[in-house]
């Protein structure tokens, strides 16, 4: 378990020194600032969604610790490409898999975001985790804010 363990923080260190998609969107049709007042960690996520309900781009900028940033660079590579529903299950996968409520080690179906079980040993870190989650979701809706409080 320890080398899996190893492997998940080698991941999230990779996606915290270089973030996918790190960026602004000046043409996007639906951005959400994200805030985690308990750490510190601010993420905007931009959404470009076309008329098919589609994510045909998706990108983040902010700051904020390394759990926070590792969430959002795994994120927006997850639901590129998928349409907003099923960027909506994921999130709610994520979350479930952040507060414990299904096991560790979680489902096959989450792909590459499964690196972000570890975190659910850690409980102040789990808002860090779904900062972005909740940012694409406020986003998805309309919402131009979301705070994990
Ligand atoms: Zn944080």
């Amino acid at each position: 378990m320890s080398d899996l363990t190893d492997l998940y923080q080698e991941v999230i260190l990779d996606h915290y020194k270089k973030p996918r998609n790190f960026r602004e969107m000046p043409e996007c049709s639906h951005h959400a600032e994200g805030t985690n007042p308990l750490c510190g960690d601010r993420i905007t996520i931009y959404l470009q969604i076309d008329d098919n309900n589609i994510v045909q781009d998706v990108s983040f900028q902010g700051s904020g610790c390394a759990i926070s940033k590792a969430s959002a660079s795994l994120m927006t590579a997850e639901v590129k490409g998928k349409s907003r529903e099923q960027a909506g299950e994921l999130f709610d996968h994520v979350r479930r898999m952040l507060t414990g409520e299904t096991e560790c080690p979680p489902e096959a179906s989450l792909g590459k975001l499964r690196v972000l079980s570890g975190v659910c040993e850690y409980p102040t870190r789990v808002k860090c985790a779904t900062l972005a989650w909740h940012a694409l979701s406020a986003a998805m809706q309309g919402e131009d804010n979301a705070s994990t409080e």
